[in-house]
């Protein structure tokens, strides 16, 4: 089995990595392999396992991950830096059975002819203007909903909507649950200009399309990543045909981590 290690700067991190390596070329049936590995370890937190993510995108049909937690927060990371042997000889271990999840697929199209992008969304897109209100339309499965106007859109995975999906105001949803959920980011709600001002869960049947109307600075973010600030005419947005899978080893209940990482550990 051919191992990556994606890591973070930390002191702390790279202790454990060193640890990692070391327990890895112990082993007799896992080699290190930057290039095409079966498994990425991510050891730091979140932003780490994103990266992580972003680095092996085109692998995902072979890559499982596992996250490794060095503070922070973790969400995505199961195991800690004193589990590290446990956590090695679950990858020597490991069974056929694979844990995975929804990813959101976001198509980019351009105003000035330049050739639509497909990008793949780990925990969320944001469609953002900051100088000015961003007007847009929302179209689902090709159907006007409604004109946004506001600072922006977001649409979020289910583990992605424990991160900013949250923060402004969305539902948490189980990542067994195939969907994508649209929130609004200040939207501008009163006599002249209506959105639906709450969250929405869309089916993986469905679509979602944001046109920008007279807003040609609007900025595309994926994850942590913000997209070339080309003049982007229409944002489309559904549940990915690809999901992530995690390695089944130690798989914290999705409302454990949830709780553990915003109300507290009992
Ligand atoms: P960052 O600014 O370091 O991340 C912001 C925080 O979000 C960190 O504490 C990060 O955890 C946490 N986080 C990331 N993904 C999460 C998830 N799925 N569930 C719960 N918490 C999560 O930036 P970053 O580390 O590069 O991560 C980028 C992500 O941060 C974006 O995709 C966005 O979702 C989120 N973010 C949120 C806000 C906000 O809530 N206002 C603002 C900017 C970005 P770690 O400390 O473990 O990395
Ligand atoms: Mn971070």
């Amino acid at each position: 089995m051919k191992v990556a290690i994606v890591a973070n700067k930390t002191e702390k991190t790279q202790g454990v990595q060193k640890e990692v390596v070391r327990l890895i070329e112990q082993s007799k049936s896992l080699t290190i392999d930057e290039q095409t590995p079966d498994i990425v370890i991510s050891i730091g937190g979140d932003g780490t396992l994103l990266k992580a993510f972003h680095q092996y995108k085109h692998r995902l049909k072979e890559v499982e991950f596992v996250g490794v937690h060095t503070g922070h927060l973790g969400f995505y990371a199961d195991w800690r830096d004193f589990e590290l042997e446990e956590m090695v000889t679950s990858l020597e271990t490991r069974s056929a059975e694979k844990v995975s999840y929804p990813l959101l697929e976001v198509e980019i199209e351009y105003s000035d002819g330049k050739e639509s992008e497909r990008l793949i969304a780990l925990n969320e897109s944001t469609v953002r203007r900051v100088s000015s209100t961003l007007v847009s339309d929302v179209y689902i499965s090709g159907e006007l909903f409604e004109r946004f106007r506001g600072d922006g859109l977001s649409v979020s995975t289910p583990t992605g909507s424990t991160a900013y999906n949250k923060s402004v105001g969305g539902a948490v949803i189980h990542p067994s649950i195939n969907a994508v959920q649209l929130a609004e980011i200040a939207s501008l709600n009163n006599r002249v200009f209506r959105t639906l001002g709450s969250p929405m869960v869309l089916s993986v049947h469905e679509d979602l399309t944001i046109e920008m109307i007279e807003s040609p600075d609007a900025v595309v973010t994926v994850d942590h990543l913000t997209i070339d600030r080309t003049a982007i005419a229409r944002v489309h947005c559904r549940v990915a045909s690809e999901r992530i899978a995690f390695v089944s080893g130690k798989h914290t209940h999705f409302w454990t981590r949830v709780k553990e990482s915003f109300i507290g550990v009992d």
